[in-house]
């Protein structure tokens, strides 16, 4: 099934906003089978969206649009598609309750041009928005599925998991299309470079599941990938080549798709029964701000220690004063007494400590910009990494963080 995706905003033709919903659809549609050829960012414009709709409609068997659904009028994506169906728009039975619900949970009240976003050309359908105003809308025109889902990101990935894929994927199957199915393992603290060496028979040799690997910011995945009359089939496929994968990169591989480390861990956390506390100088908060992303976290998470100078360090967690006149605050041994005082203080199971040198100023020779040492306490003892990773602030936070999390979940399951 050939596909294209139409990304709708003004915004993102001025470079105000990355097109990063274009990325997520393509890598959605992809993973599935289907072959998306091409891509067009199109700025608030009604006419130029209908001519970009109405090729797109007669090249293609998919077209998803994202964006210019909402209630303002330079929201014109519905307008769009009803002119490009030639058919009328019409108010859907129940969405208007719908959205009324939705405004007074939040103690708002419904204005006139929030109501047209429930209306959808005649015969299509509204794609339910459990986290947001805009609903999408499904037509099905001349043979083409045009699909408009919303601008902001967590409302389109939402749209495309719970509606667009199951649709699509049935519009396969009817078609007696085998789809593809794949799998993504996610990989911290390896490059790609190191990943490819690793499995160079695997990559070289496999064809069904294909095996390839991906270098995305902050870390490099491997996507399997294999046809299949069924899910059942293609998991027991999948899940072959997985475990031989997962056997030669065990202290790598830390999740499967979308599941992110801060899930992984809370998940290795709570098969352990064990808690966690976090004691961070360089990542400023981070690192509790992801644990906390996770619902549940409360359950293994009991405290964050920002200890951003000397004297918090020493009056939070203990560090000698001795250490840091010795050793200076991003040192292994200012990381060690930082987690040992953040488990006993919180009295957790498992403590992680972080400090470094985010930049641009306070290198030295001995320790560079991008050094930071990441130590793990818990009943066996204190262990600790150095790092080295030169970059902006932020990417410097992130992958600290991301090195710290991983070093939790490698403790936590006797990798390390
Ligand atoms: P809303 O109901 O929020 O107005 P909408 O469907 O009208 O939804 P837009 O107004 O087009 O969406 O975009 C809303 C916001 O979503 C944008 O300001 C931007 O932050 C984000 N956004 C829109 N399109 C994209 C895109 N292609 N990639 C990433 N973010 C996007």
């Amino acid at each position: 099934m050939k596909a294209e995706i139409v990304a709708i905003g003004t915004e993102l033709l001025l470079g105000e906003i990355d097109d990063t919903n274009a990325t997520y659809i393509s890598r959605e549609l992809t993973t599935i089978g289907m072959d998306v050829y091409l891509r067009h960012t199109v700025d608030d414009d009604l006419g130029r969206i209908v001519q970009v709709l109405g090729a797109a409609m007669r090249r293609s068997d998919v077209v998803v649009i994202c964006g210019g659904l909402g209630p303002t009028p330079d929201d014109l994506t519905r307008e769009a598609i009803a002119q490009v169906t030639n058919r009328a728009l019409q108010s859907v039975v129940g969405a208007e309750d719908q959205l009324r619900q939705f405004f007074a949970q939040r103690h708002r009240t419904v204005t006139e041009n929030n109501l047209k976003q429930c209306q959808v050309p005649r015969g299509g359908r509204l794609l339910d928005n459990p986290v947001g105003t805009a609903p999408g809308i499904l037509v099905e025109h001349e043979g083409c599925t045009l699909v408009a889902v919303p601008g902001p990101p967590p409302e389109m990935r939402e749209m495309m998991s719970n509606h667009v894929m199951p649709f699509l994927r049935s519009k396969l199957e009817e078609r007696g299309d085998v789809p593809l199915f794949t799998r993504s393992l996610r990989l911290a603290d390896i490059g790609e470079s190191e990943a490819a060496n690793e499995l160079a028979d695997i990559l070289d040799q496999a064809t069904d599941p294909a095996v390839a690997l991906y270098a995305s910011p902050g870390e490099v995945r491997i996507r399997i990938a294999t046809k299949a009359a069924s899910e059942a089939e293609a998991n027991k496929k999948l899940g072959q080549i997985e475990q031989i994968i997962r056997q030669r990169l065990v202290e790598h591989v830390y999740s499967v798709d979308e599941e992110t480390m801060e899930v992984a861990i809370g998940q290795a956390l709570r098969a352990a029964g064990a808690t966690l506390a976090v004691a961070e100088s360089c990542t400023g908060g981070l690192i509790a701000s992801r644990i906390t992303d996770v619902p549940g976290s409360s359950r293994y998470f009991l405290n964050g220690y920002v200890t951003y100078n000397n004297e918090s360090k020493q009056r939070l967690l203990g560090v000698p004063a001795a250490i840091l006149e010795q050793h200076g605050a991003v040192s292994k041994e200012c990381a060690q007494t930082m987690a040992e005082g953040a488990r006993k203080d919180s009295g957790a199971g498992y403590a992680v400590a972080v400090t470094g040198i985010a930049g641009p100023d306070g290198g030295t020779p001995e320790k560079p910009v991008g050094r930071a040492y990441i130590a793990v306490a818990d009943e066996r003892g204190t262990i600790c990494e150095q790092f080295d990773w030169p970059g902006t602030r932020t990417q410097f936070k992130q992958r600290v963080s991301q090195m710290a999390l991983n070093l939790v979940r490698k403790r936590v399951l006797g990798l390390a």
